[in-house]
């Protein structure tokens, strides 16, 4: 298993990570198998998307928004329960196929490092299995 830090920016960002988990796969030696990409942290999350047009990552952050507002009527005392929720819903794990050393990602995906409250020190978490 591998650990990749990662500073994020603003309070909300998608931060790509695809080269990381690229360079985990590599290096754990895996031809053939499944990669686990992990996110310890209950205010940001994994997720794989499209990366070729920005305005994507956009749209998916403003529906988050406009589903889960970040004022509301929280009961949580810290103040950060619209990012915990967001944290739920694009889930704290994504996994990836591998095939021939490489993630078996479709053209226009990579893996994304989700913050929904930042911007923090973070950490993620890479582990490759043969399979
Ligand atoms: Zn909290």
């Amino acid at each position: 298993m591998q650990q990749f830090e990662l500073s994020t920016r603003g309070r909300e960002g998608f931060h790509d990570i695809t080269p990381q988990v690229r360079q985990a796969i590599r290096e754990s030696g895996v031809q053939d198998g499944i990669c686990l990409v992990y996110c310890p942290h209950t205010t940001a999350g994994i997720t794989i998307n499209e990366n070729a047009d920005p305005d994507v990552i956009g749209d998916i952050l403003g529906a988050l928004e406009r589903a889960v507002p970040h004022q509301g009527d929280y009961r949580h005392a810290e103040g950060n329960s619209a990012a915990h929720v967001k944290s739920s819903l694009v889930g704290a794990a994504g996994q990836v196929l591998v095939q021939g050393g490489e993630p078996l990602l479709g053209t226009w995906q990579s893996i994304f490092f989700c913050e929904f409250d930042g911007p923090r020190r973070r950490r993620f978490l890479v582990k490759v299995l043969q399979g």
